[in-house]
């Protein structure tokens, strides 16, 4: 680990336009369980695919049950120290924007502005409209499915709200997307941290950026599919590895 986390020490030093990529495992130190890990929420249930969700009064319901089984959860999560590492970086300037796969408002309670958070899959900490796109808060949500029983339907024009998540099979944020790009094609530095690479379009930013001409840091405590085109792969804890960087 030693020798990892003073590579990247260096790699930080001599890059001046440092890109985060994260994915789950960043808040795992938070109490959020990824992807994969035994018994949380995500590895019992199967996610309920968007068409599902638009097209059964039941889904949308079971959607809004499992999120209000989560509150605990995210309600309590405070940015661990991979969050709080990137957030030094960007405060000084090495870091312009971070790239999330993750749904959880971290890197914005750790510090980032809001427009600099590219989100690919979206923010569960509120939710939206499926029709009109009108946002509404968790508050007003969670008194109506208490009320009811039942999933709730926009003030405006009485389609299914859902949390501001992308579902599998919804459609990509093309802003984030865009903004994600030119990210990855202009950074000099790229660190993918506590992701399995395995979910697509986001999975394609790193190899992005590396063919761009950046160069390629993995941090993750497992292998994953895109190991082989970093320049290091530190396999590690993401908290002990990026501890060090906390208040640079
Ligand atoms: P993933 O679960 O597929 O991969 C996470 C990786 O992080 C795993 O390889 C795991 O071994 C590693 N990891 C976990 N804790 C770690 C630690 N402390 N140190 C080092 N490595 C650690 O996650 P993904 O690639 O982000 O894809 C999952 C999808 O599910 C994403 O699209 C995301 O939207 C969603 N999701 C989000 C959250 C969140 O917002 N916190 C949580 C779970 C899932």
């Amino acid at each position: 680990l030693t020798s990892g986390v003073e590579q990247l020490g260096d790699m930080i030093a001599q890059a001046s336009s440092i890109v985060p990529f994260t994915g789950a495992g960043i808040s795992t130190e938070s109490g959020i369980p990824d992807f994969r890990s035994p018994g949380g929420l995500w590895s019992r249930n199967q996610p309920i695919p968007f068409d599902e969700f638009v097209a059964r009064q039941d889904a949308r319901d079971e959607a809004w049950r499992r999120r209000f089984a989560m509150e605990h959860t995210f309600a309590k999560a405070k940015p661990g120290r991979g969050h709080r590492a990137l957030a030094s970086l960007y405060r000084v300037g090495k870091v312009p924007a971070v790239i999330t796969q993750n749904i959880d408002n971290l890197h914005q309670m750790s510090g980032f502005a809001e427009p600099d958070v590219v989100e690919l899959h979206g923010n569960t900490t509120y939710a939206r409209c499926i029709g009109c796109g009108k946002r509404h808060e968790l508050d007003w949500v969670r008194e109506w499915f208490h009320r009811t029983g039942h999933a709730p339907h926009c003030t405006a024009c009485d389609e299914p709200v859902k949390t501001a998540t992308v579902s599998f099979g919804q459609s990509m944020p093309p802003q984030a997307m865009r903004r994600a790009t030119e990210l990855a094609q202009h950074c000099d530095l790229f660190i993918a941290i506590g992701s399995s690479l395995v979910v697509w379009p986001a999975a394609g930013f790193p190899m992005l950026a590396k063919e761009c001409g950046a160069k390629l840091v993995i941090i993750n405590n497992e292998p994953t599919e895109q190991d082989e085109i970093a320049d290091l792969v530190i396999r590690h804890d993401i908290g002990e590895t990026l501890g060090p960087f906390v208040g640079n």
